[in-house]
């Protein structure tokens, strides 16, 4: 039994209807083939949705799930942006120890004193008298710090799709080494 080779280039293929790769249940072979020759197989994932892969996404290990396990290994390390906690930082609970009622807004030197953190960094935004000033510049600052945090998580998914492309660039060179 071939566990780990990659499959044959040509007609023939290995049937792997009824495997299991991590969360996938291979269901059928498709008509489908990929560029190296691969059929793709149509699998459930444990999550309930259907999905499309190749013979050797599957025996190689690189397709492990629908999407659902990159997704969730995302969310947890998206979890913390340059040591800011997306979740703290978007809650719009005011803690307890705040005296102003107004999140990341202070009473200070008999003012009210406006900042924020964002990578561990505090970023101080001046003191005023009217709290609704403070609060104005909070305000803006957070939907600032919304955008960076946005702009960051799409350059993550950017970067984790540039490093998959050069895997598989990787791997097919490895491939065609063997093959020679
Ligand atoms: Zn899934």
């Amino acid at each position: 039994m071939i566990t780990y080779d990659a499959e044959p280039r040509g007609s023939r293929y290995q049937d792997l209807t009824g495997r299991r790769f991590g969360r996938l249940v291979v269901l059928k072979r498709t008509s489908k083939r990929v560029s190296d020759g691969c059929f793709c197989w149509l699998c459930r994932c444990d999550c309930g949705n259907l999905t499309v892969t190749s013979s050797n996404k599957l025996l190689q290990g690189r397709t492990m799930s629908c999407g659902c396990y990159r997704k969730e290994r995302l969310e947890s390390s998206r979890s913390y942006i340059g040591g800011t906690c997306v979740e703290v930082v978007r809650s719009k609970k005011i803690p307890v120890s705040n005296t102003s009622g107004i999140k990341n807004v202070s009473r200070s030197r008999g003012l009210w004193m406006a900042k924020i953190s964002f990578a561990r960094k505090q970023f101080f935004l001046g003191r005023y008298k009217d709290i609704a000033d403070a609060a104005a510049v909070v305000k803006a600052a957070e939907q600032l710090r919304d955008e960076v945090v946005e702009e960051i998580d799409q350059l993550q998914d950017r970067a984790i799709s540039v490093f998959a492309e050069r895997i598989d660039a990787l791997l097919s060179e490895v491939r065609s080494a063997k093959e020679t």
